[in-house]
């Protein structure tokens, strides 16, 4: 590994508690499967170690198949990464559909507990550093998926606890009934991008009086929010690929003509629009991270490069609001 690694990147404070987080993390929904090419992706998780991303993200259901993105980043831990345990942030999830049964989603005691025991195990870990409850659970007490948050970081499974697409009411309860169990709930995770500021209607200001730190899912949308759709569909995209998430419905003339608008904003600040979509999401989002994920190691490299122009002028701000408006 690199020995300048810490150099260049920037670490923030996670909410009130004293966990640092790089302003950006690599998250291993897509890409890291069994499906997947293994060498590219320790290709990826090593460029971005050695650029200072110390966090990686995960859930039980990361593939396809689901669970292999644990199993995948487990056989990293054991080589690529072995003896840097230490210097590693390492999320994993439990909320949505991993097993057959009644007991194999949402938010019952029942299926966290066990849930996170199979992600430890898949990733050889003792203990992860963040657990989170990936959805939120109508028909479960919180006071039971909550409770079972705090037992998993009493018993030593998790370092802190967190919650994932959880509204502001949902937010507000979880976050009073951890602080009365004494773990409280440090990181929230939601879907954070500048086609998508449902974090901006109250959520972001909760989580700001609560001490909750945010590391926003998605800040480039699945890849929109790039130079790769100004035109067409390339055929190594995440739209063309069959495994893909996300839908070529997503791409629509309004779209385009946004992307490319915003584009000439990015060329303007120096910056590709992969570039200025997270630091404009780190800062009008008050984000602790953003959460990226990649296909190749150089979108890694582009992407950390724009911690070098984090500034906006007034004109540029009103300029890319009136674009999205
Ligand atoms: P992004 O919005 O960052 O999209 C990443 C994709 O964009 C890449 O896979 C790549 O796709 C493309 N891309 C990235 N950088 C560039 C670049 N510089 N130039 C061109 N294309 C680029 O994030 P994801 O949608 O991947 O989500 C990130 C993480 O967030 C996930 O891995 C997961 O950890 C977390 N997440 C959490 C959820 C939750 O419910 N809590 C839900 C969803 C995600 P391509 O294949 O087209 O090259």
């Amino acid at each position: 590994m690199n020995s300048n690694r810490y150099d260049n990147m920037k670490y923030n404070k996670t909410g009130n508690s004293g966990l640092l987080l790089p302003a950006i993390s690599l998250g291993l929904w897509n890409n890291f499967g069994s499906v997947d090419v293994y060498d590219n992706m320790v290709d990826m998780a090593k460029t971005a170690f050695n650029l200072g991303i110390t966090h990686f993200d995960l859930a039980n259901n990361y593939g396809p198949v689901p669970g292999s993105a644990e199993e995948n980043f487990g056989r990293m831990l054991k080589t690529t990464f072995d003896g840097y345990r230490d210097e590693l942030v390492i999320s994993s999830k439990a909320g949505y559909r991993m097993w057959a049964g009644p007991y194999g989603e949402w938010g019952s005691r029942k299926y966290l507990i066990s849930s996170l025991d199979q992600s430890l195990k898949r990733m050889g870990l003792e203990y992860v550093d963040i657990f989170y409850s990936h959805r939120f659970d109508p028909n479960t007490p919180l006071e039971e998926t909550m409770g079972a948050l705090d037992s998993i970081v009493k018993q030593g499974k998790a370092l802190y606890v967190g919650i994932s697409s959880y509204n502001v009411e949902q937010t507000q309860m979880a976050s009073d009934i951890l602080n009365k169990l004494g773990t409280p709930c440090v990181i929230h995770q939601p879907n954070y991008n500048m086609l998508n500021r449902t974090l901006e209607n109250g959520l972001s200001d909760v989580l700001e009086q609560k001490g909750i730190g945010i590391i926003a899912f998605c800040p480039l949308a699945q890849g929109l929010l790039t130079d790769k759709y100004l035109t067409d569909i390339p055929a190594d995209s995440r739209i063309a690929k069959p495994t893909g998430t996300l839908n070529s419905n997503a791409i629509t003339p309004q779209i385009i003509e946004k992307l490319n608008k915003l584009n000439l904003i990015a060329q303007r600040r120096g910056q590709s629009l992969a570039q200025m979509a997270l630091v404009w999401a780190l800062e009008v989002g008050k984000l602790t991270s953003v959460l990226i994920g990649a296909s190749k190691s150089k979108q890694i490299v582009e992407n950390v490069k724009a911690l070098d122009n984090m500034q906006f002028t007034k004109q540029e701000l009103s300029e890319i609001e009136e674009v999205l408006k």
